[in-house]
């Protein structure tokens, strides 16, 4: 019996910030539009700056 895992490897469809529609394979695979993931490295670098 043959089923449908077509799909299966992708983690994301939306952004998971936004739920904007995912359309490149980069962005699906991040999970993020390439605004909310450029938005998500800065927060990133300003959590590793007032770690220290
Ligand atoms: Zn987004």
């Amino acid at each position: 019996m043959e089923q449908d895992y077509e799909f299966k490897e992708v983690s994301a469809l939306e952004c998971v910030k936004c739920g904007r529609e995912l359309k490149d394979k980069r962005s699906i695979e991040r999970g993020y539009g390439p605004t909310c993931w450029k938005k998500a490295q800065e927060e990133a670098e300003k959590e590793k700056q007032s770690d220290s």
